[in-house]
């Protein structure tokens, strides 16, 4: 696979800093959709996390002929039997904000009991490029909903959501420990490994 671009299929600030910090070390020029701005909005209704995820990458390959990279990730909520999930952006309606969706959780899971509030992020990473077949990875984080929002960093879910083994909420760490143990970089590290084994077989 001769590759030296990598188009990353997003135009959210916050994943782009994340996923551009990690494949920093890849020798490759990692752009996002802010370099091309004629590429509009993807529809995510594939229904599937992985259906979203390949739908992005392939739609953003086919548009700008570029090696892509798309993720989806969903919120899966034990109690919930796996919501939000696939729609997690639009828990709360289709404009929702972050902290909308954070009061719809939260109210969801009013008055459910610790050891019932356990959740996962699951993310999964599509890569399309030429003359290859797809990849798909994924990338789990396993926590828990808090019963109040805590901290002001990161994104989405991140106030409420407690990773496993820690005393603080995404929202709350660092951004270097959350990009360490979190579903996307779970994801990510897996794919770098999968992606430089083809880049060796150049
Ligand atoms: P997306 O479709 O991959 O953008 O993710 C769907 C929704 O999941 C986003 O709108 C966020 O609310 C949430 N989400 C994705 N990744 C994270 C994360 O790292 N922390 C908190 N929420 C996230």
């Amino acid at each position: 696979m001769n590759m030296s671009k990598l188009l990353l299929a997003t135009r959210n600030k916050h994943k782009a800093e994340e996923l551009q910090a990690m494949l920093n070390d890849l020798g490759l020029e990692v752009v996002t959709l802010d370099a091309y701005p004629q590429v509009g909005e993807i529809l995510e209704d594939a229904g599937t996390i992985e259906g979203n995820a390949l739908k992005k990458a392939k739609e953003v390959f086919g548009l700008i002929g570029v090696p892509a990279i798309a993720d989806d990730t969903g919120l899966e909520v034990f109690y919930l039997n796996k919501a939000p999930g696939v729609y997690s952006s639009r828990y709360a309606g289709p404009d929702a904000t972050y902290a909308d969706n954070c009061r719809k959780l939260l109210g969801s899971m009013k008055g459910v009991p610790p050891r019932r509030r356990g959740a996962q992020f699951r993310c999964v990473l599509a890569f399309v490029a030429p003359g290859m077949a797809p990849i798909l990875e994924e990338g789990i984080c396993r926590g828990s909903i808090t019963e109040e929002p805590h901290g002001e960093g990161g994104f989405g879910y991140d106030p409420v959501f407690l990773p496993d083994g820690y005393t603080q909420t995404f929202a709350e760490m660092l951004p270097d420990v959350k990009n360490t143990i979190s579903h996307r970089s779970v994801a990510l590290q897996k794919m770098k490994d999968t992606l430089k084994s083809h880049l060796k077989s150049l």
